[in-house]
């Protein structure tokens, strides 16, 4: 049975329905693959949109689910509370710099950057003096929502809502040998009268603005901008957190502690939908008042559900218990392997990699005839039974970190052998 017979009545995400691509019907994972129906084992070599990191139906994450969900389902969280909620704020207070003490739940990568924006809003309106402008860099991405999908680049993906998306003041993406044009130019923004709210930022590379990368040094240079100026800097760890560029979080390799932190995707290891916003001391405190009218007006109504909690506080564990990051070192070593062996492929170009993310472009390049690549691509993968999803003409691969060396050749096996087609002009999209 496949969804993508027309006769479905899911309406699915970043489809397009007309096209009537396949939609394998998946049946079961574990590790780093999907099963489906039809007896496939298919790689996912992007994390199933990164959220996975450990590895598919993790067996102590499995565990912590169903023990959690002996116990509970869903509890209003305004003025109740319950024990995998506290323990999981505890720990991410614990494993965080000590600035950021607060923890607010959430339970997507885009409500927790939404909550950020809040706060940060929250924090000078209740402090008396009121700020509304943020500052984003450019090539970002922080959600769909209308609140993040304004923070983010502007184009194809949100020109219908564009006259309700609100203004921000972005800064250009730190392409090297021009990072001093993106320093000044905050710089320049954060001196403006009046002054931003926050500053928001993908630290050290920029997810779906194309695996976009830049240095720790650039991060920290941000961070200190903002700090002289007193805006408020917004991490969004969504994608970056639980290990996917080396360590922990993104932040530590830059030394630096944003005011306002977000995380999702990996937080549950893939396993389940939670986020959460942790802030600093005084952005809480401006919210802390015996005046009703100062509290944080914001909750979903899955904020801080005990069985996702449960399974994040397990997720802590594995990272405590396990060698999670000498896994990493070794899944980064191996991206690097790879990515080396196709150094010289005359169709790819800006070869990249961070941590256990690895990019290449295909660079149609001579005649520029391949723009189309991206869906040709998505084909040439799924036929392989791999799930690879290009960004455009980007390709990257950000596995669960129990990928086999066996099943990372594969994958990067299929990627030399789509260059070469490329090369070749093999079967390619505009070729009768
Ligand atoms: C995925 C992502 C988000 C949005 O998270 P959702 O859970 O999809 O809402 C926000 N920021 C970054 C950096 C992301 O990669």
């Amino acid at each position: 049975m496949s969804g993508g017979d027309g006769t479905s009545p899911v309406w699915r995400p970043f489809t397009q329905h007309g096209l009537n691509e396949p939609v394998p019907m998946v049946v079961r994972t574990e590790g780093a693959a999907l099963h489906t129906d039809d007896g496939r084992r298919i790689i996912d070599a992007i994390s199933s949109w990164w959220v996975i990191t450990h590895g598919h139906s993790h067996p102590r994450l499995q565990a912590a689910l169903r023990r959690a969900s002996e116990r509970y389902d869903q509890i209003i969280f305004a003025g109740w509370t319950h024990e995998p909620a506290e323990t999981l704020a505890r720990e991410l207070v614990a494993m965080t710099p000590e600035p950021l003490r607060h923890v607010f739940y959430s339970d997507s990568g885009s409500t927790s950057v939404e909550v950020a924006l809040k706060m940060a809003l929250g924090f000078w309106a209740n402090t008396g003096r009121p700020r509304h402008r943020i500052v984003t860099l450019q090539h970002g991405y922080h959600g769909d929502t209308i609140g993040t999908m304004s923070v983010g680049e502007r184009g194809v993906f949100n020109r219908a809502y564009a006259p309700l998306l609100f203004d921000v003041a972005t800064i250009p993406f730190p392409a090297p040998g021009a990072e001093q044009v993106t320093i000044d130019a905050l710089e320049a923004v954060c001196r403006q009268d009046p002054a931003p709210a926050a500053f928001i930022v993908e630290p050290l590379i920029l997810g779906a603005g194309g695996m976009l990368i830049y240095s720790a040094a650039v991060l920290r240079a941000m961070a200190e901008v903002c700090a002289r100026h007193e805006v408020l800097f917004i991490a969004d760890e969504v994608m970056t957190g639980w290990g996917r560029t080396g360590t922990r979080l993104a932040c530590e390799q830059a030394g630096i502690t944003p005011d306002i932190l977000c995380l999702s995707k990996g937080l549950t290891g893939g396993a389940l939908p939670l986020a959460v916003t942790l802030a600093t001391g005084p952005i809480f405190d401006a919210h802390r008042s015996t005046d009703r009218s100062r509290m944080f007006f914001h909750s979903s109504s899955y904020t801080a559900n005990p069985i996702a909690c449960a399974v994040a506080v397990e997720n802590l564990a594995i990272w405590r218990d396990e060698p999670v990051l000498e896994r990493i070192n070794a899944l980064g070593a191996a991206q690097a392997g790879h990515l080396d062996r196709l150094r010289d492929h005359p169709s790819l170009t800006r070869h990249r990699q961070l941590g256990t993310i690895a990019a290449v472009d295909f660079n149609g390049g001579r005649d520029g005839y391949l723009s189309g690549l991206g869906p040709w691509l998505l084909a040439f993968f799924r036929d392989r039974d791999l799930l690879v999803r290009p960004l455009g003409d980007t390709v990257y691969v950000m596995p669960p970190y129990c990928i086999d060396g066996p099943d990372l050749d594969r994958v990067w096996s299929a990627i030399a052998e789509a260059a070469d087609a490329v090369a070749a002009r093999d079967g390619l999209p505009g070729r009768g």
